[in-house]
């Protein structure tokens, strides 16, 4: 417009704006979104009088339209900022609270874990030992169901961190066989590890986290696999000189999975489908946080696996820095795990715990040793009997009402009188912030719930004693064939009356069959005065009888080495 030409009575308003300016000619756009007026766009002429084009009107609604669709998309990438901010909050919040969760659930656990691991020691009765028995396997795997939704919880929180250091890779492998070793003798298949020469080289990466896939996955293929093997191998697949790519390979000849299935598998919570609950139990967790473990590591996982033939599933990590080993290192050997007994020479330890459960617990497992207890059940008291009995170390819950650990540690530690004082930090928490506190506090470290060895071990740290070692010298096979000893004269007879028997049972392990099968045995047994098959059929019998299914499976199973001939006996490695 020429505002000359703004004369009705309600331009006034706007010529009033205008004129002071000197402008001369204007040609504005009203701007709406969604229907609603936003505002004006608009270009104005202050020097001269000036007529528009067509271009011009036609530049201006572009800019008019590129206003209203960019103020839309700063709004819009507002409001995701924005839920992306709640999200993460929410994220946070979770895991802050499933860490808290499993800090009440770990409390109690710690008395379920210790007592019946403690009655497990002390109970002579057979069927009341299988029910502890029962009560600390599943304990442990409520324990490890706890453990796995918290690790992916703090996965998917970004509270997980990795945190390297250099390990050999034999070491690792070695661990790793010494762990499942037995299971496989167990199961009678072959646990093969195969590695690189390469490997007595030293790597650099989160020894734990590593360890922690390594688990998931030889325990999925022993688990998966009743016969042949699971084989673990190392190999370097690029080497640069000081960096290399390296896959963990573990094999198996189990079960194997349908190709459809072989990306579902990773997902959490979830199995193959239609997979037996009874027979193979899991959570569908493990593969989940093995996987974003793997990729955290700059890794990843592969799968490779044909129905009915088997499976190798590899973690692959890729320039991971290492260092070739020289001779002087080489020659330490391979660590090998071995049961160890402590000797502890006598001491005095301050327990200063408030619940009475996790206090009788540590009673329990120590009580053998020359060991003299002094108990506060609050923090106050435990400064105060600190510095009056001078304990050899404290055990010191780190939650206690009145003064908390924290503050009984600090003032033990700001005391010259007390500050060398050994302070073992016990505490059911898992947040990283107190377990870094804690570390920087205290002298040790113990996480509720802990098993006895974990104790002992704590304790071997800081307390003056001798390691008795004791070296298997018995397989369970040769146990077992001993205990249930049956004279060569009349295993040809069994052997004959009943292998075939057997061998049809072996193949479902019916409960009720088997009852039977072991009724009619101890008949024989009873029969022949044949003590050794006798106390085997009987054991068999009470077994079924209990429903204690795995270990009735296991006995049934023995029957073949029970009965075979001497001059057939396996090697005993
Ligand atoms: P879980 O073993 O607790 O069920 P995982 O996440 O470790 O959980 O494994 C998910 C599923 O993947 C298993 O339930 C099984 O169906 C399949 N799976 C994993 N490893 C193997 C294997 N070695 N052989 C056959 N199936 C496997």
């Amino acid at each position: 417009y020429d505002i000359s030409g703004l004369s009705r009575p309600e331009d006034q308003a706007i010529k009033e704006i205008l004129e002071p300016q000197g402008i001369q000619s204007i040609y504005t756009l009203p701007l709406f979104k969604n229907g609603e007026l936003i505002g004006f766009v608009g270009f104005d002429s202050v020097k001269q009088k000036h007529k528009y084009a067509q271009k011009e009107k036609a530049l201006l609604t572009i800019f008019g339209e590129m206003y209203v669709n960019f103020s839309e998309r700063v709004k819009i990438s507002e409001e995701l900022k924005r839920t992306a901010e709640q999200a993460k909050s929410a994220s946070v919040a979770k895991s802050e609270f499933l860490a808290n969760m499993s800090h009440e659930i770990r409390t109690p656990m710690n008395a379920v874990l210790g007592f019946s691991e403690i009655l497990k020691g002390s109970l002579e009765d057979e069927k009341l030992l299988n029910y502890v028995d029962g009560i600390h396997v599943a304990g442990k795997n409520l324990l490890s169901l706890i453990n796995d939704i918290l690790d992916l919880s703090k996965i998917e929180a970004g509270h997980m961190t990795i945190s390297t250091e250099e390990i050999r890779v034999k070491d690792i492998l070695q661990e790793m066989m010494d762990l499942f070793n037995m299971k496989a003798r167990e199961k009678g298949i072959d646990l093969i590890c195969d590695q690189d020469e390469k490997l007595s080289a030293f790597i650099t990466i989160d020894e734990v986290r590593v360890k922690q896939v390594l688990l998931n996955l030889i325990g999925n293929a022993m688990k998966f696999t009743s016969e042949g093997m699971v084989k673990l191998v190392a190999e370097v697949l690029v080497d640069t000189g000081s960096k290399i790519d390296i896959a963990f390979r573990v094999k198996d000849t189990g079960i194997g999975i349908p190709e459809d299935q072989q990306g579902k598998i990773f997902e959490s919570f979830t199995q193959q489908d239609g997979q037996s609950t009874r027979k193979y139990g899991g959570t569908g967790l493990g593969l989940a946080i093995s996987k974003k473990l793997a990729t955290m590591m700059g890794g990843e996982i592969t799968l490779e696996s044909q129905v009915g033939e088997g499976s190798e599933f590899s973690l692959i990590l890729k320039n991971v820095p290492y260092r070739k080993a020289d001779k002087a290192s080489d020659d330490i050997g391979v660590k090998v795990k071995k049961e160890e007994e402590y000797h502890f020479a006598p001491a005095r330890i301050l327990i200063a715990e408030d619940i009475y459960s996790n206090i009788e617990v540590l009673l329990g497992h120590l009580k053998d040793y020359n060991f003299e207890f002094f108990i506060s059940e609050n923090g106050r008291d435990a400064l105060e009997k600190a510095k009056v009995y001078r304990p050899d170390i404290i055990l010191m819950d780190m939650q206690m009402p009145i003064m908390s650990g924290y503050e009984v540690t600090k003032h033990l530690k700001e005391n010259p009188d007390t500050k060398d004082m050994t302070i073992v930090a016990v505490t059911a928490s898992v947040m990283k912030d107190d377990e870094m506190r804690i570390k920087k506090l205290c002298n040790g470290y113990l996480r509720k719930p802990f098993i006895k060895s974990d104790l002992l071990f704590e304790l071997s740290r800081h307390l003056k004693h001798e390691i008795v070692t004791k070296h298997e010298v018995t397989s369970p096979k040769d146990l077992i064939n001993a205990e249930y000893e049956i004279a060569e004269s009349i295993k040809s007879e069994v052997k004959e009356v009943y292998l075939d028997k057997w061998e049809s049972l072996n193949e479902l392990k019916i409960g009720t069959d088997i009852q039977e099968f072991a009724s009619e045995l101890l008949d024989f047994a009873e029969q022949k005065n044949a003590e050794g098959l006798r106390k085997y059929a009987q054991k068999l019998y009470d077994y079924a009888d209990e429903f204690d299914i795995d270990k009735m499976e296991v006995l049934f199973e023995k029957f073949y080495d029970l009965i075979a001939g001497s001059e057939e006996k396996e090697e005993v490695n």
